[in-house]
Order: C-alpha cells, then sequence, then structure tokens
C-alpha cells in the first residue's frame, strides 16, 4: 500500500470525542522516546505530522489522522516517562485504558520497543494488559540500524522467551523498523492493507 494521503483529523484525551466515523483503526504506543514519530513520519512519507520530540511525554493526547481516507492510524501518548507527575500519570492511564476497552473499531495496536534494550517491565506490563483484556496487538522492533543484525536477533529471541514464559503460547507477530533506512515500512503497510481488505 501506498501513502497517498494523511490527514490529521483530532487530539483528545476523552475517547468519547474520538472520530465517530467507522473506519478502520491502527494504534501506535510506546515508551516515550521509541522512536514512534519518526515511525509514523516514515510510514506517511510527511516529515512533520507526528511531532519528533525533544521533549519526551509531551504528546499526551490520542492523535487521530486519516489515511487514504480509508483507515485512521491513531498516535497514542508514550507511557513511562518518568518527569510525568503521578497524577498525570494516573489521568494518562485511565483515558488511555479506556481508549483500549472502549474503541471498537480499533483492529490492531502496535507496541513499539527499541530493539536495542532487553525486556523491559513497563512494556511487558503494558502488553498484558492488552492481553488480559483480547486486545489484538503486534511488535514494533524500531531503530534497527542503531545494532547489528546478532544483537538484533538475540533481543528478540529474548523477548520470545520472555513472553513465552507468561501470557503467551508464541511470541506474537513482530516487525522490525528503521525511520532512518525505512526498513519495514513495505512489510508494515501490507500488513495493514491485508487486514483492511478482508
Ligand atoms: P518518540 O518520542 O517515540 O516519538 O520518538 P522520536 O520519533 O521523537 O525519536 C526519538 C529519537 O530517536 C530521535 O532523536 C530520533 O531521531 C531517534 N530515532 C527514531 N527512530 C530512529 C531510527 O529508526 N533510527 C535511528 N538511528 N534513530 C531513530
Amino acid at each position: 500500500m501506498k501513502i497517498k494521503t494523511a490527514d490529521f483529523v483530532i487530539s483528545n484525551s476523552d475517547v468519547a470525542k474520538c472520530p465517530k466515523e467507522r473506519l478502520a483503526e491502527y494504534a501506535f504506543i510506546g515508551r516515550s522516546n521509541v522512536g514512534k514519530s519518526s515511525l509514523i513520519n516514515m510510514l506517511t512519507g510527511q516529515n512533520k505530522l507526528a511531532k519528533t520530540s525533544g521533549r519526551p511525554g509531551k504528546t499526551q493526547l490520542i492523535n487521530h489522522f486519516k489515511i487514504n481516507n480509508n483507515w485512521f492510524l491513531v498516535d497514542l501518548p508514550g507511557y513511562g516517562y518518568a518527569k510525568v507527575s503521578k497524577s498525570v500519570k494516573k489521568t494518562f492511564q485511565s483515558f488511555i485504558k479506556n481508549y483500549f476497552l472502549q474503541r471498537e473499531q480499533l483492529i490492531c495496536t502496535f507496541v513499539l520497543i527499541d530493539c536495542r534494550h532487553e525486556p523491559q517491565k513497563i512494556d511487558m506490563e503494558f502488553m498484558e494488559f492488552l492481553g488480559e483484556n483480547e486486545i489484538p496487538f503486534s511488535i514494533i522492533f524500531t531503530k534497527s540500524d542503531k545494532i547489528k543484525l546478532s544483537e538484533l536477533n538475540r533481543n528478540i529471541k529474548n523477548y520470545s522467551k520472555k513472553m513465552t514464559q507468561t501470557l503467551w503460547e508464541e511470541m506474537p507477530k513482530y516487525f522490525i523498523t528503521s525511520a532512518t533506512s525505512s526498513d519495514g515500512k513495505e512489510e508494515l503497510l501490507t500488513y495493514i492493507d491485508e487486514i483492511n481488505q478482508q
């Protein structure tokens, strides 16, 4: 699939105010600084659609973008940024949980993980929340240009091991991307396209 149009629609912190249009929806979420904005810009071919951050934790809203007049790409707030106050964290958690639990047109959530890191508690907990609530998700290992292939494979193996020790019988579907080289772009967009055609 080629993304021809990517239009900002609305930002808010209330799932009730998300677009009423019943288009298929794909959400992107991960720790602050994981490379989410860079990935969204790479996928859509627009440099400034999602703001890349010098200031992690700033985008605290649910952002809807309409793609090819056909589906919504949803940019969700980054989680796990230490400098956000406790009350902000709590509000974040409740509205983000409401989004996942109430948004019926959400087809798939992409959980972004920096491929350089060992499995982190906050990511595992978030995926467990999705799993327990039967919310479909895939993993995207970001910034693949930053490490050697052998390291990348080892880190993914560690994730796979960790996940199969907890809720999952097998490693969920995953993608490997780089916003720098555009690796993984075609595969990811083809995956979304195939689901949309079903
Ligand atoms: P966000 O907070 O998750 O939206 O992360 P950003 O997209 O703002 O990226 C955080 C930092 O990582 C920025 O300095 C980006 O330039 C850098 N970055 C993001 N993706 C990649 C990537 O695929 N490769 C490399 N080398 N750097 C990346």
